[in-house]
């Protein structure tokens, strides 16, 4: 039988040009008189940048393109003889790795001579420490400042502490950005952007919500792919724009009862990192499985609901505070189980993603609770985000056909 395909999402092409531009522009503002380019964390403080007239470049983004195309397993050694461990994350190593080889996907995909180059690098520890010491290689390399804030991890509830005293560093952060800028800060540009970005998360919320529809018009492996404009164009016009389209493109499926895999017979929840160099593989397993993974912790990460232009700094000081990854295990297993629910999960995958524990919620029984507690199954399986010596193909391959036998047979 020949191998089934996913379905082509038309908006895709839309991406692609919004993406391609996103990275042109990178490379403009890194070399070009008058403009300032900043690198940010995923969940960095990108609307301050934006705001700021920074043109903003996610260093993340790149290291995932790192892992879609393959490339990453081959840069990683190269940046753990120069002392970064195998052990952290991939991301960072596959990064520093490409950069001392001279290469990077941006080459051949977009015509870039290399990575622009920053003026400024702005982190923000609530996903790791491992973002920060990735950043620090670049500012030692080029002499670039870098600023950032020191967030809280293992959250239960977030408190005005918390939100006080992240709002605090954003602002202590304002006079050196706005000396690299070569202006000042405008408030109500600044409320433009977070209202802009507000904008983006509620679409992007959306967007994956079409998901809670039986049967599912998107995959989760999907979503990898179109969280794009979400992660690195957010609080810009352009992402919603995006998404809107998207949106339409998802709604006409659901409308003509059009499936993301066909004959969806199960639905699955997926937790913890993609394995970027093998989402294709998996998407086709699971579309033989005629099983659709429907939902994840990952896409759902930049989704703001906090956000509010009336108070920017104490709005984005929250949103970036209450996010899965900042939160503890008690958060995150009502979160797990409320998401199960609101998409009708059957059982749930966890993957232990060797260089990312910051993303791998598995480690200390949670998988077995929340099983208990849904009275749904579960797999866990051995992997990396990027590093594809820590993922056996054969192995998973027959893990998910046994996940997927035992769905069939309870
Ligand atoms: S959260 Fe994980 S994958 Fe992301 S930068 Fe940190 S260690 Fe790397």
């Amino acid at each position: 039988m020949p191998e089934p395909k996913p379905k082509p999402i038309e908006t895709a092409k839309m991406m692609k040009r919004i993406m391609a531009d996103h990275f042109r522009e990178a490379d403009a503002a890194s070399r070009e008189d008058g403009k300032k380019l900043a690198w940010c964390t995923s969940v960095g403080p990108a609307e301050l940048l934006h705001a700021m007239g920074f043109t903003v470049y996610f260093p993340e983004n790149h290291a995932a393109m790192l892992g879609a195309t393959r490339t990453a397993t081959d840069h990683i050694p190269k940046a753990n003889a120069i002392g970064y461990s195998p052990d952290i994350c991939s991301y960072l190593t596959a990064d520093v790795g490409a950069h001392l080889a001279g290469k990077t996907p941006l080459q051949d995909a977009y015509g870039l001579t290399g990575i622009p180059k920053p003026h400024v690098l702005v982190y923000n520890t609530n996903q790791c420490r491992d973002v920060k010491d990735w950043f620090a290689f670049y500012a030692r390399k080029w002499n670039v400042p870098l600023v950032g804030v020191e967030s809280f991890r293992g959250v239960g509830d977030v408190t005005k502490e918390h939100v006080d005293s992240i709002a605090g560093q954003l602002r202590a952060m304002v006079p050196e950005l706005e000396r690299i800028a070569g202006r000042k800060l405008d408030m109500d540009r600044f409320r433009e952007v977070v209202k802009e970005s507000r904008e983006t998360s509620r679409l992007w919320r959306e967007t994956l919500e079409t998901a809670a529809h039986k049967p599912s018009p998107l995959t989760f492996f999907d979503g990898t792919i179109h969280m794009g404009p979400a992660v690195v164009l957010r609080g810009l016009p352009v992402a919603n724009e995006y998404y809107r389209a998207l949106l339409q493109e998802l709604r006409g499926r659901i409308d003509g009862k059009v499936a993301a895999v066909d004959g969806e017979r199960h639905r699955l929840y997926w937790d913890g990192m993609p394995v970027w160099g093998r989402l294709r593989e998996m998407a086709v397993q699971f579309l033989a499985l005629k099983t659709c993974v429907v939902a994840s912790t990952y896409c759902s990460s930049w989704i703001f609901d906090a956000l509010d232009p009336a108070e920017p700094f104490e709005s984005m000081a929250r949103a970036y505070t209450e996010l899965f990854i900042v939160r503890d295990d008690h958060y995150k297993e009502r979160y797990i189980r409320r998401m199960c629910e609101q998409f009708s999960a059957d059982g749930i995958i966890w993957h232990d993603a060797k260089t990312c524990p910051n993303n791998s919620n598995n480690r200390y029984g949670m998988p077995e609770r929340l099983s208990e507690a849904l009275g749904r199954p579960f797999v866990a399986f051995n992997g990396d985000l990027n590093d594809l010596r820590c993922y056996s193909d054969e192995q998973v391959k027959t893990q998910f056909e046994a996940f997927v036998e035992q769905l069939a047979g309870g």
